[in-house]
């Protein structure tokens, strides 16, 4: 197996990698960065998760260390263009930690914030801007930016940014760079105007591919529940409430739609914070940083917003609408599961999604598992008609509504009974597990789910209690 010292590295970025823990490259840093330290062109296949941002950032920042230098005012010597600002950020904080040892300067250039900052940071000259393709081409339009010096650009999730309507801003930009240059071009599937722009744009590329998409990471646990009426929401915070979920993103399909879940799993007790792209960028940075520092242990994510996320534990990816697109249905899941850790995704299918399903088995390769909610769980799981705490309380043992009874579903065929007196004291989450007494916050809505069978997982202040601490990513081996 290779190591990290063999593969012609810079001093400064081996020492990086190796504060940062990382033991062992990972199959596309392998297969990469050697074609990368040679000058060469290159297509990078690969879906996130693979490691495929240090494949890039550590060769380039090789690349500055061989040669370093003041960049020009106005000039940026690397460019890495990101569909999302998410992803933006995400791609600038790693060439922070990767660029630790040396003397770097990193700038974002990203919609939803003033352009000011970033015109006078841009005027002090950057060695490594990381952009969305939109604002990018606003700052050089009004001649905040040139890209005249720029020695090495980056079109990182190459697809999404065509699916975003990127693709005539990539063209300006990319024609606006010296031929003289190295270019690089990672995309998680290839469709024919993905080719077309690499053709136009890379010179003679090394192509390296990883895992394609259609094979989601293989250490996801993947599981669909088959889901009647409007038993969704319940069944959401159901599982949320389970013992094992550390750290859950749940998927909805439009903003809107996230907004609702915020607010029903508020009620509910259970606190998330949604990101999508109706939120301002400070919102859109709060939600994801109180995420990474599990202040809120669930966060609730339309499919633009959720690229580029990568927090460490993700322990659950839960779909609680089913994307349209199959490959979407890839991504998500590639939120748990990352460099080499396990996870699990668990989708939820209405009548009206089983089309979809289907295209994603397609996708896939494969058949997921079901999940058949018992014939009462339909029942117990439907949302009051009235919104509002106390509403519909006569199930159960002592009012609530129904939640800390027994598992109320099957999994890979074993029936769960559903305690509907609520004596069992199970609290009915993807694991099931019971645990007496949770105090929530004190209201007498936690006082009548105990009495309803004793399973709160919650804690004061309104968070989802939460039983492990964060963790870090290990070596990928
Ligand atoms: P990416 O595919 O670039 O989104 O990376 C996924 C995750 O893997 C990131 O959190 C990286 O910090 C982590 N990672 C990348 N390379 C390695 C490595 N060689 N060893 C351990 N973790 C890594």
């Amino acid at each position: 197996m290779t190591q990290f010292t063999e593969l012609g590295l810079a001093e400064p970025v081996l020492k990086a990698i190796a504060a940062e823990g990382y033991t062992k490259p990972t199959p596309i840093q392998e297969q990469a960065i050697p074609t990368l330290l040679e000058g060469r062109d290159l297509v990078g296949i690969a879906q996130t998760g693979t490691g495929k941002t240090a494949a890039f950032v550590l060769p380039l920042l090789s690349r500055l260390a061989a040669n370093p230098g003041r960049p020009v005012s106005k000039t940026a010597r690397i460019l890495i263009l990101a569909p999302t600002r998410e992803l933006a950020a995400q791609i600038a904080e790693s060439v922070r930690v990767y660029g630790s040892q040396m003397k770097l300067t990193t700038t974002i250039v990203v919609g939803g914030v003033k352009p000011g900052g970033q015109v006078r940071a841009l005027a002090r000259g950057v060695d490594v801007l990381v952009a969305t393709p939109g604002r990018l081409l606003d700052h050089m339009e009004t001649g905040a930016v040139k890209l005249s010096g720029t020695e090495a650009v980056v079109l990182d999730e190459a697809d999404q940014m065509m699916d975003m309507g990127f693709l005539p801003a990539i063209r300006k930009v990319m024609k606006a760079i010296p031929t003289r240059r190295q270019t690089l071009l990672f995309s998680a599937t290839m469709p024919k105007e993905i080719r077309s722009l690499a053709n136009d744009f890379l010179n003679d590329p090394a192509e390296v591919t990883v895992a394609t998409v259609s094979k989601p990471a293989e250490k996801i646990d993947q599981a669909v529940y088959m889901v009647k009426g409007d038993a969704k929401p319940r069944l959401l915070a159901e599982l949320l409430s389970a013992d094992d979920m550390d750290r859950a993103i749940v998927f909805t399909r439009t903003k809107h739609g996230a907004d609702k879940v915020v607010r029903y799993l508020a009620n509910e007790g259970l606190y998330a914070e949604a990101i999508h792209g109706n939120k301002s960028q400070n919102q859109r940075i709060r939600a994801l940083d109180n995420f990474k520092k599990g202040k809120a242990p669930i966060l609730v994510a339309t499919d633009i917003a959720a690229r580029g996320i990568d927090v460490d534990g993700v322990s659950h990816v839960v779909n609680m609408d089913m994307p349209n697109l199959p490959e979407s249905y890839v991504h998500r899941i590639g939120r748990t599961a990352r460099a080499g850790k396990s996870g699990i995704a668990l989708s939820f299918v209405g009548n009206d999604e089983r089309g979809y399903l289907r295209d994603i088995e397609k996708l896939i390769g494969r058949k997921i598992d079901r999940i058949e909610l018992a014939e009462d769980m339909a029942l117990d799981l439907s949302l009051p008609e009235e919104p509002g705490p106390h509403t519909k309380q006569s199930r159960g043992g002592g009012g609530g509504r129904g939640r800390g009874q027994g598992g109320g579903h099957r999994q890979g065929g074993q029936s769960q009974n559903r305690n509907r007196s609520g004596g069992g004291g199970g609290k009915g989450g993807y694991k099931g597990g019971g645990k007496p007494g949770g105090s929530r916050d004190g209201g007498d809505r936690s006082a009548a789910r105990s009495e309803s069978g004793g399973g709160g997982s919650r804690q004061g202040g309104g968070q989802k209690r939460r039983s492990k601490s964060t963790k870090s990513w290990s070596p990928v081996s």
